[in-house]
């Protein structure tokens, strides 16, 4: 056994981020107050949007963007089965149904084919994923969704630096090219802040009931009370709720996104030179960038070769010192939905169900050299003999 040890993912944290976070707690002023203020004005200006929202997480951006377009109790929102549980969870959290599409053929995003069909009367929106920072199909989900009046949310929890091709150029995600996007900045993604999250938006009044909702719909935010120099008495206009980001993580947030540029250059080189190298295997199926997007790899997915057992390629892998995870998986056959007709389907997910079984999630992180990866590609291909995979 090998004693190299080479984790899944790591973010990119120094002394740059600890700065930040000191210089917030001597200000004193710890939780949404001028350093969220700028982390959204910095966010908005990198992907290119009128309004940036920050939120705790993505899970209560989606939750808030799903409120904002008016999903409610008895509504249908369309999205995928496969992907994180947040993201079919968000629409449950707002007493509505989720109604599962299945997967495209060639990657793990939602099929644009198969979203008219799944169209009814109580559809209210379509929450897309840019599933491990690959641009899903947004030009053919938009044409669908504007020729029914349907609002579109992107789950853009992984996608911070993607781009896809519009209007004759490239565009960073989040513009929104849809209604609202929504972000994380879980360790697990390319920048983060611990826990955070962003909503983006082109419509004012989006915004609006973001920061209201946020922060128990306070008509009077803590910021406005405290430099006032008159006594101002704030109100709750409905029932919201605590989903502010801290100064702490806006802080740390800032140094993030000034190292992004960098993150998503090296993090395309590696994937490119994963590309290079898989090819040499034979079944094995590397992921496809599609010619109108630009991922930023938050995850390099692989097919295994078909009749392979993914967890048997993954303990290979792991007893020679390489962390692997399975690929992404689907809330329909989880047990907090599996069996209680909390979703509706339109048929039997079953690419979805295939990708959950036969991907698996190869190594990818900055710090990562050359030789790791060329070192990752050779144990897989190891793993993958015959004799190995058998035993
Ligand atoms: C990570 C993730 C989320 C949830 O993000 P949090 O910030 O952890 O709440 C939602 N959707 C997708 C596709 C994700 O990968």
């Amino acid at each position: 056994m090998s004693t190299q040890q080479i984790p899944v993912a790591k973010p990119v944290l120094d002394e740059l981020e600890v700065e930040a976070a000191r210089r917030v707690i001597l200000s004193g002023w710890v939780t949404q107050g001028p350093e969220v203020a700028r982390f959204e004005q910095e966010f908005a200006a990198y992907v290119g949007a009128p309004h940036a929202c920050a939120v705790s997480n993505c899970t209560t951006a989606l939750h808030l963007a799903l409120m904002a377009v008016g999903v409610g109790e008895g509504d249908e929102v369309i999205t995928v089965s496969h992907s994180f549980i947040a993201t079919a969870n968000a629409i449950r959290h707002c007493g509505a149904t989720p109604v599962f599409i299945d997967i495209e053929q060639d990657g793990f995003n939602i099929d644009p084919d198969r979203i008219a069909s799944a169209i009814t009367r109580r559809t209210k929106a379509i929450l897309c994923v840019h599933q491990l920072g690959m641009p899903c199909n947004l030009m053919a989900i938009m044409a669908i969704a504007r020729r029914y009046g349907i609002k579109v949310i992107e789950d853009a929890a992984c996608a911070i630096g993607s781009e896809i091709h519009w209007d004759g150029e490239w565009q960073r995600i989040g513009r929104p090219h849809a209604d609202i996007a929504c972000f994380s900045f879980h360790p697990r993604k390319v920048i983060t802040t611990g826990d955070g999250g962003m909503l983006t938006t082109a419509n004012p009044e989006y915004d609006r009931v973001f920061r209201s909702l946020r922060q128990h719909a306070m008509t009077v935010p803590d910021t406005v009370r405290h430099g006032s120099r008159q006594v101002i008495f704030e109100s709750y206009a409905e029932v919201g709720y605590n989903y502010r980001m801290t100064d702490l993580q806006a802080a740390i947030g800032r140094v993030q996104l000034t190292r992004l540029p960098e993150i998503i250059t090296k993090r395309r080189e590696l994937a490119a030179l994963y590309t290079s190298l898989l090819s040499s295997i034979d079944g094995l199926t590397a992921p496809i960038e599609p010619h109108w997007a630009r991922s930023n790899w938050q995850s390099y997915c692989v097919t295994l070769p078909s009749g392979v057992s993914q967890a048997g390629v993954m303990q290979v892998l792991l007893d020679r010192g390489i962390s692997t995870r399975r690929g992404v998986m689907n809330a329909h056959v989880e047990p907090a939905y599996d069996g209680r007709g909390n979703y509706s389907a339109i048929d039997t997910l079953s690419r979805s169900i295939a990708a959950q079984e036969s991907a698996i999630m190869l190594p990818l992180y900055v710090q990562m050299s050359e030789a790791d990866v060329a070192m990752v590609v050779s144990e897989l291909k190891n793993a993958l003999t015959p004799a190995v995979a058998a035993a």
